[in-house]
């Protein structure tokens, strides 16, 4: 078989069997009261049971690096296909929906934050004309806050990563937690650039009321399919505890470091463990995969 032919369908494999048994764990509960931190634990369990894929497949390449092509399997072919079906499916499916977002027409949020590498708020000039002045600041710092963090872009890949643990309901319990935080921290974001808490909630209910006959029937629906990074959020269960906090006094950030710092330390020690395991597929790949072809071709 093609050295790359046999490459994408081990990785398919052993990417499937590394990632399903760890997407159908439940989390555990957060008592992080600052959004930023709990918004960022959210986001880490997000992607833990993908991490093991991506060190899998950075070591089958490592292999891929040395084996030979073609690489002997006469028997095994129709086993690993065949092995491979069920994760193959989540993965196409996983890529199609990714792809249909990009492909969908314009967003009918009244508010929100589009566009996956160069963000762009979209308001509705109804709302524009008519909300006060305050409200309207607190809307914009909001959705300016979406823009500074890219969350249209991180909202595709963790509907992206979330697909690919389908159909587990922790993994979409995991994405919808997720997209709760991130709501809190951008308004604490807003509020801590000076919005006041009752004013951002009122802009909140208000655009939510506006939007009634989109964001709020088909809130979740709407959100599971869309990267958009709206005022509302995520529907009207999680709108009602996020306006209760908005009444409550900002929790003190003191001292807490920058999502972004956390963001390049995780990027920095994921990278070092994918290359670790990309020189160890180079130094026994063959020597460890060898017993399963071995075990394909007697099968
Ligand atoms: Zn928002």
């Amino acid at each position: 078989m093609e050295r790359e032919t046999l490459l994408t369908l081990l990785l398919v494999l052993f990417g499937g069997l590394a990632l399903q048994p760890l997407a159908a764990l439940r989390s555990w509960p957060t008592r992080e009261n600052v959004a930023r931190t709990r918004e960022s634990r959210a986001w880490l369990r997000l992607w833990l049971p993908v991490i093991p894929t991506l060190v899998i497949a950075a070591w089958l390449c490592g292999w891929a690096l040395r084996a030979p092509d073609p690489v002997r399997l006469p028997l095994g072919r129709t086993v690993i296909v065949m092995a491979c079906a069920p994760f193959a499916l989540v993965a196409l499916r996983a890529l199609l929906r990714a792809i249909g977002v990009l492909l969908r027409g314009p967003t009918d949020l009244p508010v929100c934050t589009v566009g996956l590498l160069r963000p762009r708020i979209i308001f509705s000039p109804f709302l524009a004309r008519n909300l006060e002045t305050r409200l309207l600041r607190a809307a914009w710092e909001h959705e300016l806050a979406h823009a500074r963090h890219h969350d249209p872009l991180r909202i595709w890949l963790a509907q992206i990563a979330t697909d690919l643990q389908w159909p587990w309901p922790s993994a979409a319990k995991r994405f919808a937690v997720w997209l709760e935080t991130l709501e809190w921290a951008r308004d604490d974001e807003a509020r801590s650039r000076g919005v006041a808490g009752t004013d951002l909630a009122s802009a909140v209910v208000m655009v939510a009321r506006y939007g009634a006959s989109t964001t709020m029937r088909n809130g979740a629906a709407r959100w599971e399919a869309s990267p958009d990074a709206a005022l509302t959020g995520a529907g009207a269960q999680s709108l009602e505890a996020r306006i209760s906090r908005l009444l409550l006094p900002l929790a003190n950030e003191a001292g807490i470091p920058s999502a972004w710092y956390g963001g390049i330390a995780a990027a920095t020690i994921l990278v070092g463990i994918a290359l670790a395991a990309c020189a160890l597929g180079v130094v026994d790949g063959s020597a460890i995969l060898s017993p399963f072809f071995a075990w394909t071709w007697a099968v």
